[in-house]
């Protein structure tokens, strides 16, 4: 046995530790802040939050306590998917398609900015929050979800996993996508 085995062993360790943690994250690659970057909310309630993330469609949720008419921004690139209102709780919500099949859902929508089968950037403006649904106050609830609306663990690239009571300030800023070509001289 060399003397750089154990090194080996212990970086195959570390390696297949952090596959495994990462295994269980359902989000689209990148997902960032459902609001504008630079701008700062709390979490009011967190995932398996007592006041009402406490069902398999809740449990992976957030609630960010984003005041009435607040920019909703795409967490990810992708695909609107569902606008409008339901009775179920959520109110107005959207949800967009991403890459890998999973939805984001924003719920309790003032109104929306975009429609189904339209194509979203990350950090495009999306709705407005509001107050609508079951709730106890304006505020963003924001998970990912499966086909079956089924809340999926998920972590933001640039808050991470965000916990009651802290404040997270978002990376994820408004773009119209300008491409600009640098010309040589
Ligand atoms: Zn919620």
């Amino acid at each position: 046995m060399s003397t750089s085995t154990p090194w080996m062993i212990a970086f195959l360790i570390l390696f297949a530790l952090i596959m495994l943690s990462r295994a269980g994250y359902a989000n689209p690659p990148g997902m960032k802040a459902p609001w504008p970057g630079g701008i700062t909310f709390q979490v009011n309630q967190g995932n398996f939050g007592y006041i009402s993330h406490n069902d398999p469609h809740t449990f992976y949720a957030w609630d960010f306590d984003l005041p009435l008419g607040t920019p909703v921004v795409a967490v990810a690139n992708g695909t609107i998917a569902v606008t409008g209102y339901r009775n179920d709780g959520y109110g107005n919500r959207i949800q967009i398609r991403h890459v890998n099949r999973a939805y984001s859902l924003y719920a309790h929508l003032e109104s929306f900015l975009v429609a189904p089968g339209e194509n979203v950037w990350q950090g495009q403006i999306i709705g407005y929050s509001g107050n609508t649904g079951y709730t106890g106050g304006p505020h963003l609830h924001f998970s990912i979800i499966d086909k079956e609306n089924y809340s999926l663990p998920s972590i933001f690239s640039d808050i991470g996993e965000p916990v009651e009571g802290q404040c997270c300030t978002s990376q994820n800023w408004f773009v119209g996508r300008v491409v600009c070509n640098p010309r040589s001289v």
